[in-house]
């Protein structure tokens, strides 16, 4: 029998505003071969995250680059191959980080077992991991929403926002979504139970963010800025808070927006309305893991909670998949599967 080959996807070149297919190359390797206390992995489900362009860039940020030919970055599920630590075994189904490639080698100590008869193990990669973790910490955290509030949350039909809005309804807050399209707008409202939806796409876009906040906003958790920005803030209340999670509208950006200097209406905004802005990265809140696990996962099993993904088959299709999140063509937590369970 032929021996397996390890396909990888890496990093061909930086882009210069949106990536597109020529900043990826697909290369073939050798399956690379546990040493002691490592596994052998296989992937099955790569997580697609939109911090992954920060990674192809060579600006300095909070987390270590992808050179030029390395393997793309990424959270997966894997699957055991064979192993040479003595707390796995062949057919163990981990949460590791493999990146973009069929096969990968870990330490035992980096990987996390997962128990498929408890949930699907892709939500390990969604609503039960990083991004379920991140719309958990910073919404409770930062956001500290109070029964009555007004919760608004964009980029709400991925799985950041669409906890984020669940919780808050939880909470006993208004939950207001804004995301791209129609059909994600019926979803937020029919599906997820939010009050309402607003899609940033429509010409009035800002008049509507208006009227689905008539008593103002207490909590933007923040995924996009730009227009989304400019449009909630303005409706922030007094001693409003803004988990500041993500600027996906902007990690494209190659210079700075045109117009006037908006820094001091925003600091005069900070100081009159006693603002709180707050940047985190989940990892920050790594102490609160045991807390989410339980919460969220209690209520996903009580049904209180709904999830969506949105799955692409075949490793080759990562780029193209990618490129697409960055333009809001997913409609749920993006998940490439590599190979079947
Ligand atoms: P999503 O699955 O929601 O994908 C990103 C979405 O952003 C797109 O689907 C699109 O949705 C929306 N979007 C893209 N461009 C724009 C734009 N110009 N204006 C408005 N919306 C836009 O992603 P995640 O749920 O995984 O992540 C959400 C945010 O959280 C991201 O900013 C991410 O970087 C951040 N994040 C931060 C973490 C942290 O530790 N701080 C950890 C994890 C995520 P639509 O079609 O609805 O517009």
């Amino acid at each position: 029998m032929a021996s397996p080959i390890n396909r990888q996807i890496v990093l061909a070149s930086r882009p210069e505003g949106g990536p597109n297919l020529a900043n990826f190359r697909l290369v073939e390797a050798a399956v690379p071969e546990p040493r002691d206390g490592e596994v052998l992995l296989r992937t099955i489900w790569l997580s697609l995250d939109p911090y992954m362009r920060g990674r192809m860039s060579a600006a300095k940020s909070y987390a270590k680059r992808v050179e030029v030919g390395e393997v793309m970055v990424g959270g997966t599920v894997s699957k055991v191959e064979a192993s040479r630590h003595k707390d796995f075994a062949a057919g163990d189904i981990v949460l590791s980080y493999c990146g973009w490639q069929d096969y990968g080698v870990a330490s035992g100590e980096a990987l996390r077992k997962l128990d498929p008869a408890r949930a699907p193990v892709s939500t390990a990669l969604g609503v039960l991991g990083m991004p379920g973790m991140t719309a958990y910490t910073g919404l409770k955290t930062i956001g500290q929403p109070k029964a009555g509030e007004t919760v608004v949350v964009a980029a709400a039909t991925g799985p950041v926002g669409s906890l984020v809005g669940q919780i808050a309804k939880l909470e006993g807050c208004r939950a207001v979504g804004i995301a791209g399209g129609a059909e994600k707008c019926r979803f937020l409202v029919e599906d997820l139970g939010f009050d309402a939806a607003v899609d940033h796409r429509v010409g009035d876009f800002a008049h509507k963010v208006k009227e689905a906040c008539p008593d103002g906003i207490d909590v933007y958790f923040e995924n996009v800025g730009g227009a989304v920005w400019d449009a909630v803030f303005p409706l922030l209340n007094d001693f409003a808070r803004v988990p500041v999670c993500g600027l996906v509208a902007h990690y494209n950006d190659t210079t700075l927006p045109p117009g006037p200097d908006k820094t001091p209406a925003l600091m005069r905004a900070v100081l009159s309305k006693r603002l709180t802005l707050r940047g985190f990265i989940v990892r920050d809140f790594a102490a609160q893991a045991p807390a989410f696990e339980r919460n969220v996962g209690e209520w996903l099993r009580q049904g209180k909670i709904k999830y969506r993904e949105d799955v692409v088959d075949g490793l080759e299709k990562a780029p193209e998949a990618f490129i697409g999140l960055l333009k809001g063509r997913n409609f749920g937590k993006l998940l490439v599967r590599v190979a079947p369970q």
